[in-house]
């Protein structure tokens, strides 16, 4: 479609980002593009309201920047998943491994609770470690799942596969 021709021509390959041998799509010009970035804030808060939503879970750092006005878009709140240690208030936390060591991610306990449907938000799958930890995440803190909303999904990595038992039966959608 022409949204999708419009995002994909606004993502800049960036080589040997952040080690030889990746190659890193890097989103600022989509962000820096009023046009690209409405379009792509549009069709992903399409997404939310089609899954029944209430609301918006945002990855750091980037599924901030598109989480937000998603929320704002769809009549939402939006919620932060961060990386640990960066929230004030009671947590909860969820480890996961990454391929040198692990990291952990939080949100705070009190953002979530059962009757929350909750739409994951983030710009890249990748291997689906970080979506994978945030399903996980969201589930204990009481909340349902409405799905995972991403901008860009690298196939060959095999997030989508490896996130399938976690999904649960959750829709997965990539622009
Ligand atoms: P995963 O956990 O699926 O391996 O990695 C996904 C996370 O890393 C996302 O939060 C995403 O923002 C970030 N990420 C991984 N690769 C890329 C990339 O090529 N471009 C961007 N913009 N983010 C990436």
């Amino acid at each position: 479609t022409d949204v999708r021709e419009l995002l994909l021509s606004r993502i800049r390959d960036v080589p040997d980002y952040p080690e030889p041998g990746v190659m890193f799509k890097d989103i600022t010009p989509l962000l820096a593009d009023p046009a690209a970035f409405v379009a792509l804030t549009d069709a992903l808060s399409e997404i939310t309201v089609r899954h029944g939503a209430t609301k918006v879970v945002g990855l750091e750092a980037r599924g901030f920047i598109l989480g937000a006005p998603v929320a704002v878009r769809a009549g939402l709140g939006f919620v932060p998943v961060r990386k640990a240690g960066k929230l004030p208030g009671a947590t909860l936390g969820q480890s996961y491994d990454l391929e040198y060591g692990s990291a952990e991610i939080e949100v705070h306990a009190e953002d979530l609770s059962e009757g929350d449907r909750v739409m994951i938000i983030d710009d890249v799958l990748a291997t689906g470690g970080t979506a994978e930890a945030s399903l996980q995440l969201i589930r204990r803190a009481g909340a349902e799942v409405a799905g995972v909303a991403i901008l860009m999904e690298l196939g060959f990595l095999g997030g989508r596969a490896r996130l399938e038992p976690t999904l649960a039966g959750a829709p997965l959608e990539a622009l």
